[in-house]
């Protein structure tokens, strides 16, 4: 008999850190609850009125009844926001920030350390206070900008935008009760179920705090909602609006794309999290672009000729079945160090290269089979991934692991050097991983098992609800080692540590395909060359461009960074002509006949400059080919589960 040297539990392994009676205050002590710091039940529900008839003059107006105690009082503006996985909450747009308690003002103070922390002194005899506030919408920048989401004619609200809430407790334990007044004529789409409407007023059910901010409200003078399984539940819509009445018509076959994409994520994942959900579409170039998971919504934003832009098209083509793959990759089960209990408290990001990384993955496999890219197109957009990964100048010192460790700074970095410095390189290189980790699986059960069978189990149970499960490391370890045993820590570790320059391309190996370049262009690389304006010359001189000839990106060690180009400079002439990305297309073109080096006039702040590319190996265009001795499973892969017709 051995007992507990802690409390004296009977126990059948030694130690007490196998003590169920310990492990359970210890897991009290940690809950998220507990390190909050409070007691006593959560305030009553806090009514939220956001009046945004003057939206198109860009700003929108809130006020909120906040049940108090006497004494010091602290309310947060939400910092930490679960879909950015970063500190950026837009407080620097709240103006007109006013606090009153029976009609009189209730002076208030920022935080000296935590600009988004309010502290008030609560006087004797009050029991709630009314707290207004407006925020300040934006125009979109070259940089993220939250608050950049409304324009003349729509606008998104973001309910953390005009939200403030009470120190103390978990947000899942604090209700809202929120409405909503729209200007005249406009209609709005939310996954929020509504309790009523009175003219332009909505008054919609009260919620937690948690499931207020994950669901905004899309609103516009332009709307129209296509449903995406009609009789079928839970019900799936594209809700559509736009800055003008055209544009909300969207292109019949990309619809039934839509809804296969509802129909193959069903067939995948054999489960849901939502009570409904809202593909919320906004197409206009007057707010900030975006792509937002919610549990039952999505906030995509793309430009408002995207959809008929065949360039576009392809470049938005994985949009959908990302955001729409968080439901349950993100917002039903979500890392452990993401799963914060309120927007306060910061978040750790070292298994991003699941919750976006497999996401990007699965997303990858759904557009696939949901015809949003054909084989051939799915194919190019992979072996674009591998190319750039495998000259990333900056994998020689920065781990894929790092890159998610530090992603709350690497989403606000800029373009230029961004290979040396990499990016948030967790989304893309992890559809190498995971591509891997699929192949890898079905060749280990004789192609019994994938990563299908790993969807319906790790997504699977609680249907139909919008909750979040939490995972470590080692629960995604023993669920794979439940479909296909095999030592899946070191095949991780390994990738996510190394520090070596090659791209992890196993998983295109392994399901009977090889990285090659050749002179035949990629087609999505020729869409994103031409939504963008610039020019991608990563796999050959490596040096990306735009149209006006500023540089954007140079890779140490390649031929541009060797003629002392950089980020800042602008071209302004190749081999003795004015610069045009057709002109320098054909200089590397025509390079492998010629002896002599590019020639590149540049202006550095100012001052002239001339360059010598010394390259001659031509075009060299990403693409993958077929190795016929090894199973096809890619493309096994990216075949649709359901027989449904997109024709
Ligand atoms: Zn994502």
């Amino acid at each position: 008999m051995i007992l507990c040297v802690l409390c004296g539990y009977l126990l059948f392994i030694v130690g007490p850190r196998n003590c169920i009676p310990c492990l359970t205050v210890a897991a009290a002590l940690l809950s998220p609850s507990f390190l909050l710091a409070n007691s006593g039940a959560p305030p009553g529900p806090i009514a939220i009125s956001v009046d945004a008839s003057q939206v198109s003059q860009r700003i929108l107006h809130a006020k909120l009844v906040i049940p108090v105690h006497p004494g010091p009082l602290t309310l947060f503006y939400p910092k930490w926001m679960p879909a950015d996985h970063s500190p950026d909450g837009p407080v620097w747009n709240v103006a007109g920030l006013k606090f009153f308690a029976n009609g009189q003002e209730i002076p208030w103070q920022q935080d000296l350390v935590d600009m988004y922390a309010f502290n008030l002194s609560i006087p004797t005899g009050v029991s709630s206070i009314e707290a207004s506030l407006d925020f300040l919408i934006s125009a979109p920048r070259p940089w993220i900008d939250f608050s950049a989401s409304g324009a003349a004619n729509l606008f998104v609200l973001m309910w953390n935008q005009v939200t403030l809430y009470p120190k103390g407790w978990p947000a899942a334990d604090i209700t809202f009760h929120p409405s909503l007044t729209l200007p005249k004529g406009w209609t709005f789409n939310t996954s929020l179920p509504i309790s009523s409407q009175s003219g332009e007023t909505i008054s919609f059910a009260p919620v937690a705090l948690d499931l207020l901010v994950d669901s905004p409200v899309q609103s516009g003078v332009f709307s129209r909602v296509y449903p995406l399984n009609p009789g079928e539940n839970p019900p799936q819509e594209l809700d559509v609006v736009s800055d003008d009445a055209w544009a909300i018509d969207v292109p019949p076959e990309l619809i039934e794309h839509y809804k296969k994409l509802v129909a193959e994520a069903t067939a995948l994942y054999q489960s849901h999290h939502f009570r409904d959900y809202h593909f919320l579409l906004t197409l206009s170039d007057n707010i900030m672009g975006l792509g937002q998971e919610h549990h039952e919504s999505s906030d995509d934003r793309v430009g408002q000729h995207e959809l008929v832009d065949p360039n576009a098209r392809l470049r938005m083509a994985g949009l959908f079945p990302h955001e729409f793959s968080h439901s349950w990759n993100g917002q039903y089960r979500r890392p452990e160090g993401l799963a914060t209990p309120d927007f306060q408290q910061p978040m750790k990001g070292d298994l991003l290269w699941v919750y976006e990384g497999l996401t990007d993955y699965l997303g990858t496999v759904l557009t696939g089979r949901s015809g949003l890219l054909t084989p051939e197109q799915s194919r190019d957009s992979i072996a674009l991934t591998a190319s750039m990964l495998e000259h990333r100048a900056g994998r020689r010192w920065r781990s894929l692991q790092n890159t998610a460790n530090a992603a709350q700074i690497l989403y606000f970095s800029v373009p230029e050097w961004s290979s040396y410095r990499r990016h948030t390189d967790f989304y893309q290189e992890a559809i190498l991983i995971w591509l891997e980790v699929d192949t890898t699986i079905r060749k280990l059960t004789g192609d019994r098992k994938s990563m299908d069978d790993f969807c319906r189990g790790f997504y699977g149970g609680s249907d139909n609800q919008p909750v979040i499960k939490t995972y470590r490391f080692e629960d995604l370890i023993s669920t794979l080692n439940g479909i296909a045993p095999y030592d899946w820590r070191t095949f991780f570790r390994a990738r996510l540590d190394s520090t070596q320059p090659g791209a992890p391309l196993g998983g295109i190996e392994g399901g009977g395909w090889k990285l090659v370049y050749n002179d035949d262009p990629n087609e999505m690389l020729s869409a994103e060359d031409a939504t963008s304006q610039s020019g991608d010359f990563t796999s050959s001189i490596g040096l990306r461009v735009k149209h006006d000839g500023s540089v954007i990106d140079v890779i140490p060690g390649m031929p541009a960074f060797e003629s002392g180009l950089s980020p800042y400079q602008k071209i302004i002439a190749i081999n003795g002509g004015e610069f045009s990305l057709e002109e320098l297309k054909r200089a590397i073109h025509d390079s492998k006949a010629n002896t002599a080096s590019i020639q590149v006039e540049a202006v550095n702040a100012g001052k002239e400059s001339s360059h010598q590319i010394n390259y001659h190996d031509g075009s060299r265009f990403p693409h993958l080919a077929r190795v016929n001795e090894v199973s096809d499973y890619l493309d096994e892969i990216l075949k649709p589960l359901t027989s449904m017709s997109t024709r």
